[in-house]
């Protein structure tokens, strides 16, 4: 049989992205050799700062047509001190147009303890805190961070500023629709909370009446409650469980949820992120209609310039987005979970029969080099 292959951008980016994306790329390595079905083309192409200062711009044509012809894209961070915001062309902007230019409306974020043996990290600690399973689907690229504007000091009234919030039909179905392949790529499924603002806003009020019609004809199986945001934020400081499975939510509210709901695990370097031009490919990827998702994965942390070119960043928030752009990019769902228990097993406690191994941000000594080693070794026991 021929193998199904995929191409893979990958962005190494700048600060500590080039550590960390190291280690995720021996990651996937691993998961290409192990397969007797699949091969990975893997191309590294410059972004970010790193290519302001090849190229004079931060995503160069070159690198653009490649993430274009991908399949998915693997992405460290980008930015640093020496492009700041003095800087005329700056790494972020080059995210931005890459985001656009890829049409990636739908950004998830996991938050969940990638090991029970980490919860001593978490601000909000045990008896809270364990268990928490929380995906956050974000609508990316609607709402009030991209409705028209208008600036105070600008005539002609100069003493007002106003902002508008934007959303359609066709809008809140595809980004209902990715929330529910991602609530089904889950054994049980997960539930859906959908969170709106719906008492005052009459974007929420449409939200919620189009995710509720969305579910009930396509997804009747999955199970939906709503929340108000407020409400929401509560419950993720006083009892995140309650909001296990999928938080759906639009741009604004998504941005402050995601960021709330990723202290819980207690550390910025163990959490991956995905950003979607589609729903997740759940079809088997041996079929021949079997088409990827377009995606972009990266960590959830910046560039790290503190400590970039030390070698003590920790790498599984890069790691884990390899697994997350397998799982929804590739239809690859075994790998993902062998690399999802690979990192588990390194970090559970020697007393749960891990490794117990400890980068500085969790509180120990372990090298990123040896962090991304050690996963690969337990990984290739479980492919
Ligand atoms: P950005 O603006 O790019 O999001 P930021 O200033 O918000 O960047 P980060 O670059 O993510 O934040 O860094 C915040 C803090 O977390 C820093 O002290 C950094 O060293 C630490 N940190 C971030 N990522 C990691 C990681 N993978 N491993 C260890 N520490 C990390
Ligand atoms: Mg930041």
């Amino acid at each position: 049989m021929s193998k199904k292959s995929f191409r893979v951008v990958i962005l190494p980016g700048d600060g500590i992205g080039p550590e960390v994306v190291a280690e995720a790329t021996k990651v996937l390595e691993v998961v290409a050799a192990a397969s007797t079905d699949i091969e990975l083309k893997l191309e590294a192409h410059d972004f970010g700062g790193c290519a302001i200062d090849k190229h004079g711009l931060p995503l160069p044509e070159s690198t653009l047509k490649a993430c274009q012809e991908a399949d998915a894209i693997l992405m460290g961070s980008i930015g640093g001190p020496k492009w700041g915001v003095n800087s005329k062309v700056r790494p972020e902007q080059g995210l931005l147009s890459l985001r656009k230019a890829l049409g990636l409306y739908a950004n998830i974020r996991p938050a969940n303890f990638a090991s029970d043996s980490l919860v001593d990290n978490s601000p909000l600690k045990a008896s809270i805190a364990q268990g928490v399973n929380i995906i956050v689907v974000r609508e990316l690229i609607g709402g009030v961070y991209f409705g028209q504007r208008k600036e105070a000091g600008v005539a002609p009234q100069e003493d007002t500023a106003w902002d508008t919030m934007i959303y359609n039909v066709a809008e809140i179905q595809r980004i209902t629709r990715v929330a529910a392949q991602i609530a089904l790529a889950a054994d049980p499924p997960l539930a859906i909370h959908s969170i709106d603002k719906a008492n005052v806003l009459a974007t929420s009020r449409l939200w919620r009446k189009v995710v509720t019609e969305t579910l009930q004809a396509e997804y009747p199986q999955l199970s939906l409650d709503h929340h108000l945001v407020d409400s929401a934020s509560m419950f993720i400081v006083a009892n995140p469980r309650k909001l296990n499975g999928v938080v759906l939510t639009e741009n604004l509210f998504g941005d402050i949820l995601s960021d709330e709901s990723s202290v819980i695990p207690g550390s910025l370097g163990l959490l991956p992120s995905a950003s979607l031009a589609g729903a997740p490919s759940v079809a088997d990827y041996r079929s021949e209609s079997f088409k990827a998702t377009p995606g972009l994965y990266e960590p959830i942390h910046g560039s790290a310039p503190d400590i970039a070119g030390q070698g003590v960043a920790n790498p599984i928030g890069t790691i884990l987005s390899a697994a997350m752009l397998l799982r929804y990019s590739l239809g690859l769902d075994k790998p993902a979970t062998a690399i999802e228990t690979a990192v588990r097993k390194v970090l559970d406690n020697q007393d749960k029969g891990g490794e117990g191994f400890r980068t500085a941000d969790l509180g120990g000594t372990v090298k990123t080099k040896e962090m991304g080693e050690k996963i690969v070794e337990v990984l290739k026991g479980l492919l």
